[in-house]
């Protein structure tokens, strides 16, 4: 039952400002896109020649959203420089998220993205996060295959070739009042990638990093904003000047380990009395991001390693637990997981002055199940197994 207070709350809110303002707020809608073409559509550039996210195809697409309006027309139209006040919210208090997710050219010649759902639903998380507008998965979804369909002779074709695809929200309200974005752009910029590894795998050096905090519980770690990136970048080069290519990072007094990079980490133990081999990864606890990679390398494990050798865990665990591991030779193998790269093999760890050696299989850079698990993905990317529905089909060129 409803108490006359709280129908007098519930009353005052239906005649509210900001319920008119939901009532008249336009949803994402794909069927109002615009196209304008590019006039000088380009020639794909040699697959030797693609640099990670340097060359970018003619079109983008945008939409604009604006508080009381809703979401606007989305366009698609030839790739060029935003026009922004410099007042924008994006430039002062770091209103800003993105995605990363990629497009393949299957071997019966369909153009599909990988989980883009997954992707979705995380936008929309660090999107409400921030106080920027949430919009329907779907919808983008359909916007961003058409955005592929328009530039699809720049799809790169070959083993490890892809369209990396980049989502992103920004707030431009222009005012310096720190405060709710009451205007937004959502945009998607495309670029044509090729492997990670072009000569096959090249594992890595870690530092195992206390002296900077990647993440935190309450933080916004487990989001994809441009604000948790930037400060990662000076620990970056204090582990390179000292030979790490990457930071392996701490989190606490336990020093767990937490995630690798930008990238997802994964340890494979072996009990050597029971002889029983485990796959850890970090929980979800609000300090890991929630990668899409991650979740498929856990879902196919569980399914496809024999339980009677694997166990397969989201757990806590620590530097210590890994040094002390490989000290008694049950440290197995240990890989960084990500929609770039997929999985990237590690081959040792500096903590304290000491180098923990992580195996690797004999004359290779990588372990075993660093190699099965790159497998099984890149079959479901380029259409050679089909999984769930884990491959969406944005363009058939047949
Ligand atoms: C994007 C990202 C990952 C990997 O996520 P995927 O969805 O697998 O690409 C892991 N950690 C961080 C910090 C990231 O930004």
């Amino acid at each position: 039952m409803l108490s006359r207070g709280s129908i007098g709350r519930y009353s005052a809110f239906f005649a509210s400002k900001n319920f008119i303002r939901s009532l008249s707020n336009a949803p994402l809608d794909s069927t109002k896109l615009k196209i304008i073409s590019s006039t000088k559509p380009s020639k794909p550039k040699p697959n030797d020649q693609l640099v990670f996210g340097n060359t970018f195809t003619d079109h983008m697409l945008t939409i604009e959203w604006e508080a009381g309006k809703g979401w606007g027309t989305p366009e698609i139209k030839p790739y060029a420089n935003l026009s922004l006040d410099p007042a924008s919210c994006v430039f002062h208090y770091g209103f800003e998220l993105f995605e990363g997710m990629k497009a393949y050219r299957t071997n019966d010649n369909k153009i599909t993205m990988f989980r883009p759902d997954m992707n979705m639903k995380r936008m929309n998380k660090s999107a409400a996060r921030i106080c920027l507008p949430t919009f329907d998965s779907d919808e983008l979804i359909k916007l961003i295959g058409k955005l592929i369909e328009n530039d699809k002779h720049l799809v790169p074709e070959g083993k490890g070739y892809s369209l990396y695809i980049r989502p992103t929200m920004i707030g431009t309200t222009n005012t310096l009042g720190v405060s709710t974005p009451d205007k937004a752009l959502l945009f998607v910029i495309n670029s044509p990638v090729g492997p990670y590894y072009k000569t096959g795998f090249k594992a890595v050096k870690l530092e195992a990093t206390d002296y900077a905090t990647r993440a935190w519980p309450g933080g916004v770690g487990d989001k994809k904003l441009g604000a948790n990136y930037a400060p990662c970048i000076l620990p970056q080069l204090q582990a390179a000047e000292r030979g790490y290519q990457q930071n392996l990072w701490l989190f606490g007094p336990e020093k767990n380990i937490t995630e690798v990079g930008t990238m997802n980490a994964f340890f494979v133990f072996k009990d050597s009395k029971t002889g029983k081999k485990e796959l850890v990864t970090a929980p979800l606890d609000g300090t890991i991001l929630e990668g899409v990679t991650r979740d498929s390398i856990l879902t196919l494990a569980r399914e496809r390693l024999d339980p009677k050798e694997w166990e397969i865990n989201e757990r806590y665990y620590t530097i210590t637990e890994v040094e002390e591991r490989a000290a008694k030779g049950e440290l197995v193998e240990a890989f960084g997981s990500g929609t770039a790269a997929v999985v990237s093999p590690i081959k040792e760890i500096g903590w304290k002055g000491n180098d923990i050696q992580v195996p690797l299989l004999p004359g290779e850079q990588s372990g075993q199940l660093t190699k099965s698990v790159a497998n099984w993905i890149a079959d479901i990317q380029y259409g050679r197994e089909t999984y769930d529905n884990w491959s969406r089909v944005v363009a058939d060129l047949n």
